[in-house]
């Protein structure tokens, strides 16, 4: 039995220093990717019930030249071991206030969200250089959402408040992602300059499950109606989750499947003319 453990042990062993090896590697391509221009984005607009288009996420793909499309849930959580998440956070963004730019040019009025890691959040110039892009790119300030998830926001407070206080105060807006999901306290979260809440789409998925307690959903939309908040939907996949949404807050905005999927940029744009 013993000797069984110990061989047990070497493969655990080397299946773990595969693992680290691999991440390694993809790490090294992923630095390589950034320069190689691999990385995509598409866009997925958020809806009214209606279907009529008032706004969109920002979501990163990576077209490797062997594997194909990698999706963000594979190489994000590597990139967060590093800095490389915050510059790649940031091609995102000039790449979004870019396309908001053209926008506004055409006197289109949607907002765009971009998703924020906590890493990158943290840095000390988060709010100078976001200020800084938004200015250069000449784009409206209220035109760019910024998610942050509610890990972000339970470090200390008033240097979370500062920070958000510095680019709400010339109009940027933040989102909570995922909102329902972590830790955090309503008297923490009536403290924070936050724009909108994005109910996870665990939440969506579970909406008719009778093993689930009811009223989750109703719980947040009171809350974010309570704070002023306006009200996203994530992963909505059918008609029937749209209307119970819609009789529950006729306001409430619609991002998932049974509207749009992510699609890049170009055919994006085709599909809000
Ligand atoms: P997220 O922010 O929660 O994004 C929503 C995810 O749900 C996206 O997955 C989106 O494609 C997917 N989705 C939307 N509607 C539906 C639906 O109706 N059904 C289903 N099954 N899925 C739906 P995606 O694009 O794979 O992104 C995964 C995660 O990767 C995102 O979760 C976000 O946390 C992260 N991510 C994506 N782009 C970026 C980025 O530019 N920067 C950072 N830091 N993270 C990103
Ligand atoms: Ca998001
Ligand atoms: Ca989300
Ligand atoms: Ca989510």
């Amino acid at each position: 039995a013993k000797q069984q453990g110990g061989n047990s042990f070497r493969f655990y062993h080397s299946q773990f220093s595969q693992e680290v090896r691999q991440q390694f590697e993809m790490e090294k391509q992923l630095r390589q990717a950034l320069s190689n221009e691999e990385l995509r984005l598409q866009l997925q607009s958020q809806c009214l019930h209606s279907g009529k288009i008032i706004s969109a996420e920002a979501l990163i793909r990576w077209q490797h030249p062997e594997q194909g499309m990698i999706s963000p849930a594979q190489f994000i959580p590597i990139a967060e071991q590093s800095d490389l998440i915050v510059a790649i956070d940031r091609w995102v963004l000039t790449q979004v206030c870019e396309l908001l730019a053209e926008l506004q040019q055409q006197r289109r009025r949607l907002t765009i969200s971009v998703n924020i890691s906590p890493r990158h959040f943290r840095k000390s110039d988060f709010e100078d250089w976001i200020d800084a892009l938004v200015k250069e790119t000449g784009i409206e300030h209220r035109s760019l959402v910024l998610e942050v998830t509610e890990g972000v926001l339970i470090d200390d407070v008033s240097n979370v408040v500062a920070k958000m206080d510095r680019l709400t105060n010339q109009g940027v807006q933040f989102a909570i992602d995922d909102f329902g999901t972590g830790y955090s306290s309503l008297a923490y979260l009536s403290r924070l300059p936050v724009h909108e809440l994005k109910i996870d789409k665990s939440f969506i998925d579970a909406m008719f499950d009778p093993r689930v307690k009811n009223g989750v959903i109703q719980t947040i939309i009171s809350v974010a109606n309570h704070m002023n908040m306006r009200i996203v939907a994530e992963g909505v996949e059918t008609q029937q989750q749209a209307d119970f949404l819609y009789n529950a807050d006729n306001a409430i905005i619609m991002q998932g499947y049974h509207y749009a999927r992510p699609v890049d940029i170009a055919t994006w744009r085709a599909s809000i003319e």
